[in-house]
């Protein structure tokens, strides 16, 4: 028996914020995590001296729930340049933010990587996603919208081309949301445009997992418990795998949709498909980018999705004398682990001269359920508030949105829920 005011089940960023929030309002709390460390679906795993995430992820700055509840400082963050350079054609051509590097961005008007049209048309759009992220109407967070459209069907609606939504929004976007169809639901697109033009998109000095770490260091000693498994949930009841039994007068269950649709049967929405990702990490002897900048791929035919060198950004990633760079492989890509390294190096060569032929194969990194579906349907079944029975909470990423911002913001509606039903 536990003698807590609430249970969380599950230590990614959801339920870290949600009991970082109790803890906060003076609540005691246990957070119950399954596997090995807290941090869920963002983690770092240190391999011959590199950070390798798991799974390529960047923090954006401007995000509005980071700041509130991370010390932004403390992570020491590098940060990519606006931007991207976008396979074409086999050549890298660039896409850059007029706002932050006009130069650039009329260099990339006249190689004719974007027309005068959408260039006009990507301004309107900025003005407008910005004022409506102003106006708190852009928020993701908010219940689905019965007409929303999918991110294809907003952009063709606000007459993009074919041919620069192919070329940049597909390529970036669809890296963004680990798909190439831009399924994904307009809100969802726009509140993420807006924060790409707001701020920056980085990693912290220690790796993505230093974001969940942080958190946890805000948490009461003893208080996260690991290797503890939840098998059943009632109302301030919660067994673990082995038997043991604990109980709190709320509990939160903040893993993902999956888990909570088989803990607490009958009580959430059917689980939405996963997206997954392959990521391979290469050691490199240097960066083969002359500046820090995100590539990605709009070849059809690529095995490339996009390409970083986390250690032009932060530091940490990398030992003295060595560079890492990273390759999401498209998501189409029905090579085998082996082959698909051989063609993501066969690809770089092409793209970023002989040196990535010194490159060597560090690890493979798979991530079968990276980030739930978002389409506008999927996002209607989204349950409409954290709690779901007396005493009985729900958290992450699923109930808001598919994001670091997402996971943080759910966790403290979970917390403000229980604190307004507990008082
Ligand atoms: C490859 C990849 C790329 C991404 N890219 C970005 C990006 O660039 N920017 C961005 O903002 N977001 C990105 N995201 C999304 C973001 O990482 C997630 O939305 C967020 O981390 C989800 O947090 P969560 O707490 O909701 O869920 P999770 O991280 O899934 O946490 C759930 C926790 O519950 C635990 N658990 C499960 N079952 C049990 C049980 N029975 N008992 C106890 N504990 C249990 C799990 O072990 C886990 O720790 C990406 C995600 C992935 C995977």
């Amino acid at each position: 028996m536990s003698d807590v005011d609430c249970i969380i089940v599950g230590a990614g960023l959801a339920g870290l914020a949600c009991a970082r929030e109790l803890s906060k309002a003076g609540r005691s709390l246990l957070l119950l995590e399954a596997g090995d460390c807290p941090g869920g679906r963002v983690a770092t795993d240190r391999v011959e001296g590199f950070q390798i995430d798991r799974g390529f992820q960047v923090y954006l700055e401007a995000y509005p729930e980071g700041r509130r509840q991370l010390d932004l400082a403390a992570l020491q963050f590098g940060w990519f340049e606006p931007g991207a350079l976008v396979v074409d054609g086999g050549r890298l051509r660039e896409v850059s933010d007029p706002w932050r590097r006009p130069w650039a961005a009329v260099k990339s008007l006249l190689s004719g990587m974007v027309g005068v049209g959408d260039g006009l048309r990507t301004s309107r759009l900025r003005s407008r996603l910005l004022a409506a992220c102003r106006a708190g109407s852009l928020d993701p967070q908010l219940p689905g919208v019965a007409g929303e459209r999918s991110t294809r069907a907003f952009l063709e609606a606000n007459g993009f081309s074919e041919a620069f939504i192919a070329r940049f929004f597909n390529p970036f976007f669809g890296g963004v949301f680990l798909e190439h169809g831009l399924e994904t639901s307009e809100s969802i697109f726009g509140f993420t445009f807006a924060m790409f033009a707001l701020g920056r998109a980085g990693l912290p000095a220690g790796g993505m997992g230093a974001i969940p770490t942080q958190l946890a260091a805000t948490l009461p000693s003893g208080s996260l418990r690991l290797g503890a498994r939840v098998e059943s949930i009632a109302p301030g009841h919660v067994a673990l795998a082995g038997g043991e039994s604990l109980s709190a007068r709320s509990v939160v269950v903040a893993t993902d949709a999956d888990v909570a649709a088989r803990i607490l049967p009958g009580m959430v929405p059917a689980p939405r498909a996963w997206k997954s990702t392959r990521m391979v990490a290469f050691a490199a002897p240097k960066s083969p980018l002359d500046r820090p900048i995100l590539v990605v791929g709009s070849d059809d035919s690529g095995t490339i999705d996009n390409l970083s060198v986390p250690s032009d950004i932060a530091a940490g990633y990398a030992p003295p004398g060595a560079a890492l760079v990273l390759v999401t492989v498209r998501p189409e890509c029905t090579l085998s682990d082996v082959d698909a390294v051989l063609a993501a190096k066969r690809e770089a060569v092409k793209l970023l001269g002989a040196g990535a032929q010194a490159w060597e194969h560090l690890k493979t990194v798979h991530v079968p359920r990276s980030l739930p579906d978002e389409t506008p349907a999927a996002r209607r079944l989204r349950p409409a508030s954290p709690r779901v029975a007396d005493g009985l909470f729900v958290a992450g990423d699923w109930c808001t949105s598919a994001s670091i911002n997402g996971a943080l913001v759910s966790g403290r509606l979970a917390a403000e829920a229980v604190l307004s039903e507990r008082g």
